[in-house]
Parts: structure tokens; sequence; C-alpha cells
């Protein structure tokens, strides 16, 4: 398998056209045609991690933080972290790749798996995705309903969250009238011709339209095919940000405390009371996710568990819901056994015995004085 197959079979589940526009996701260093000996999943790249992927023949590094995120603008091995660390990749044969957004995005991503950490059920998006889906209409003949309709599910096209496969047809007649150098599927050149056709709905995500389109033209019969593409405005149900469950019973605010410091490995933390000690909808977000503390009120979680939040969100927030603030690195870390078993769970579909480890190091740099 080479780095660029494993990039593909990720990207299946992470689409990069999901990631925050600005994010630089996807290869960072390396050379995606290599054969992968190994992989190595961190948070981010350190020095002690690109080591571990040394001794563990690990050429394949997956990060969840880009090591490339501003331009460069100059590599100094001398006394720049990053520019050593690219000068390792190198000298090392060593590929790396970065999931940020798209794996923050993703349904059993950063936050549904923080959500299934702690134990919640009926996980769904705390905020779905803007639109960037369209809508594909398609007129084909009666003969040709199966066909065409299953290129354009085998290519992407028709995945509803949990359901794939997804259409609406409808049938009616179509018309028209070919030049005497057309070729019409049925009827004759130079006549005006009515035939019966079904009408094939599907959503297609914006980045599979081109290869959904292409499915389509290549499996329809007639030589000018009609179809229309609408751009939609709807949100996008398959992808999102932050989670929210909930626990099967309610816990006291005590319970939930201390449900979270085991749960997540958590040495300390800060938080502040919401308007209720029963705990039983709970909004997650892993990562900085401060910015959605009212998405979760406004969605009646009893808790928001996010990082990085600040002084005044805490005095806003006191009150009206538990906001909790786990830490970026403890909130993020949990992602990455739901990304080894994707891995996992392919390599044992193709019957490949590639190793894939996690950094045994923490990279967080944060400590705490007294506990
Ligand atoms: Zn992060």
């Amino acid at each position: 398998m080479t780095g660029k197959e494993l990039i593909k079979y990720l990207e299946e589940w992470i689409p990069k056209a999901v990631a925050w526009q600005k994010d630089n996701v996807g290869l960072q260093v390396g050379n995606p045609a290599r054969k992968v000996s190994g992989v190595l999943l961190c948070l981010e790249l350190t020095e002690k991690t690109l080591k571990q992927a040394l001794r563990q023949r690990c050429n394949f590094i997956f990060s969840h933080h880009p090591l490339l995120f501003q331009p460069l603008k100059s590599i100094n091995t001398f006394n720049d972290k990053n520019s050593r660390l690219i000068e390792l990749l190198i000298k090392n044969d060593l590929t790396l790749y970065s999931a940020h957004t798209n794996l923050d995005y993703a349904k059993d991503g950063v936050s549904f798996e923080l959500a299934k950490t702690i134990g919640l059920s009926n996980i769904k998006f705390l905020k779905k995705l803007d639109s960037n889906q369209f809508k594909l209409v398609v007129f084909v003949p009666e003969t040709h309903i199966d066909k065409v309709s299953e290129a354009i599910f085998n290519a992407g096209g028709g995945v509803i969250g949990e359901y794939k496969k997804c259409s609406f047809s409808a049938s009616g007649s179509g018309t028209f009238e070919g030049s005497e150098n057309s070729n019409p599927f049925t009827g004759n050149a130079g006549k005006f011709e009515k035939v019966n056709e079904i009408r094939i709905e599907v959503l297609v995500d914006s980045w599979k339209l081109k290869s959904v389109i292409a499915a389509m033209l290549k499996n329809h019969p007639y030589e000018e095919p009609a179809y229309d593409v609408y751009p939609l405005a709807n949100e996008n149900v398959n992808y999102g940000i932050g989670a929210i469950g909930e626990f099967e019973k309610p816990l006291s605010q005590k319970e939930f405390l201390e449900l979270l410091e085991k749960k997540l490995g958590l040495q300390n933390f800060r938080y502040c009371s919401g308007s209720n000690n029963k705990i039983k909808t709970v909004a997650v977000c892993g990562g900085s996710g401060a910015e959605y503390i009212n998405t979760a009120i406004s969605a009646n979680a009893d808790a928001y568990i996010t990082a990085d939040v600040k002084y005044h969100s805490f005095q806003d927030a006191e009150g009206k819901i538990l906001l909790i603030d786990a830490g970026h690195f403890e909130t993020e870390i949990h992602s990455l056994k739901k990304v080894k078993k994707y891995i996992d769970d392919y390599l044992k579909t193709i019957n490949l015995e590639i190793p894939v480890y996690a950094a045994k190091d923490s990279s967080n740099p944060i400590k705490f004085y007294k506990i």
C-alpha cells in the first residue's frame, strides 16, 4: 500500500474539501508514492514522536495539527523547530500527512469520539456545516434508470446521513428533434419525437460532483443527456461542528465532573456552573470551541465541554450552562483511537499487516503547577 492509497482511503471518511477554507490539510512533507511500512498517529509532530516513528519503522506519520500552517519564509534548521522537523522527515524518507478540521467536522471525528469517550449516546452534530452540496437532476429513458442510478451511487452521489443510494424519481415525457447529424438513441434524426423518461434527483457533495457527473454521462445512453445541477442552501447533514448527546440517566454536577476527570484522564480543569444540577444533555467540541457556547445553550445542553475558553466566556455562560474547559490536547487525543481503528479495518480488508501505533510521548506543552 502506498501513502497515496492510504490517503485516498482516509479521505473517503474525512474529505479534504470539508476542512475550514484557511486550513492546510493533506500531505505536508514526503513522497506519497512510497510504500507504507508502518503508521504513527499523533496530535502534532514533535522530534520525540519522529524518533519513535524511526524506531518502530513507521514511514507514514498522521498528525491532527498540520506542521505547515503559515506559509514558510525560510527553512532554518539551526534554530527553528518546524524547519528541523522538515529536515528530519526528508532525510529519513518519512511522509507526514495531516487531517485537521476535516477530522473535526466528520462523523466519528474529534467531537464524536469525545462524546463517545465520556459515555454519551444518541450523538449528533451540534451544528451542521453550511451548504456545500448540489442537487443533480438527470432525465433517462425507463430502460436505463437502474444503470444510471447505480453509476451515480457508486461515484458517491445520494448520501444523506446514515443512508446511501438516496434518490427520487418521477416519470414524464420528454421531447426532442435531432439535426440531420444527430444519432438519437430512440426515434429518428430530423423528426420531432416524444419519449417516456424518468427524472432522477440526487444530492451530491460539492467535491464529488465532477466524478458523479462523469459516471452518469458514461452510463447514460443518450448522445446529449439532459441534466441540471442546482446549488443548494441546505445544511449538510453529513458533516458538522461539535457533537451533542445524552446520558442514559441524569448525573449531578459532582458526578458529571468526576466522570470527566476519569474518562478524559484530566489532571485539572476549569469550569463554571450552569442553571441546574442535573446533567443529561451534553454538547462537546474538541479543541477550541468557545464560539459555540451559545449554540450549545440554544440546543438545550445542560453542559458544554470544549477548550481554550476565555474568562469572559465563563462569565457569560455562568448560570446558563455548565461550561468546562477540559484542555485542547485532552479533548482531541481520543480521536486517534478512531483513526487507528479506521486504518486497521482497512488493512484487514486488504490483507496487509502494517503496524499502526499511537505516539507514546504526549505533545501537550501545558503542565499544572499544583494539583
Ligand atoms: Zn486542535
